[in-house]
């Protein structure tokens, strides 16, 4: 299964070869325990604002950068995009929120995760669309000595966030890695929609209330239903089919 999504993998996009390198990470609901609570803060904000926004629309607008979403919104109730400063208000009030909720925790099995990849060997990069600094400064607090700067891509780092490619064609330039050399964690519609329009190999993994085919619509090539559990107990499976460069 493994081999027969990479092989089509390099076919679809052209590539001479995959030969697995690096991961990059996505950060909310794959690394971070977090979507409950960003979807949470979503709503208290916009409906303090008397704009309608649901749960399941919070985890549809995952992986945008804050503005995005606001601006979406925006349009839609009011029919014009938000100022400058109301979309830094509002960002505001979302943050609040957010921190009024209480501690976000470690997704399980993502320390874990990170070992077994940092054992083999392979690169570790981020790729979030999060400007959040509390839950930007507590991943070495959860993962110490996995993150650097010159290794993550951020909210601040890129004027198109998700679902434009532009967070993860950042990332693959600050790697100087080839398409064919990388492997995408990601858990979000849009999140996936990025890293494959990036051209990158991507695993979805599905850790919220919306129906894991949507990642496979959006471009993913492999997804696990189960989430991080489940991406954790077949990563090695996946990475022994790639102790090799692969073939088309
Ligand atoms: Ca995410």
């Amino acid at each position: 299964m493994y081999l027969s999504a990479i092989k089509n993998f390099i076919t679809k996009n052209k590539y001479p070869e995959f030969q697995l390198k690096a991961v990059f990470f996505d950060m909310d609901g794959v690394l971070l325990d977090s979507m409950d609570f960003h979807s949470i803060a979503w709503v208290k904000t916009m409906n303090g604002l008397n704009i309608p926004f649901t749960m399941e629309e919070a985890y549809m607008n995952e992986g945008r950068v804050g503005h995005d979403t606001i601006n979406n919104a925006y349009l839609r109730t009011f029919g014009r995009v938000a100022t400058l400063d109301e979309q830094e208000n509002i960002y505001q009030i979302k943050t609040n929120h957010l921190e009024d909720l209480g501690e976000i925790h470690a997704m399980p099995y993502s320390n874990d995760l990170l070992n077994k990849v940092k054992k083999q060997g392979l690169e570790i990069y981020l790729v979030t669309g999060s400007g959040q600094l509390t839950l930007l400064e507590s991943l070495e607090d959860y993962f110490p000595n996995t993150f650097v700067k010159e290794k993550m891509v951020t909210a601040f780092d890129v004027k198109n966030g998700k679902p434009s490619p532009e967070p993860y064609l950042k990332a693959l330039a600050k790697s100087g890695l080839n398409p064919w050399e990388v492997v995408v964690i990601e858990n979000a519609p849009l999140g996936v929609e990025s890293s494959t329009s990036a051209g990158l190999f991507t695993i979805g993994i599905n850790s919220g209330p919306l129906d894991p085919d949507l990642l496979y619509t959006s471009g993913a090539d492999i997804v696990f239903p189960g989430g991080m559990k489940e991406l954790y107990k077949n990563w090695d499976d996946f990475y022994q089919v790639n102790l090799a460069p692969i073939n088309a």
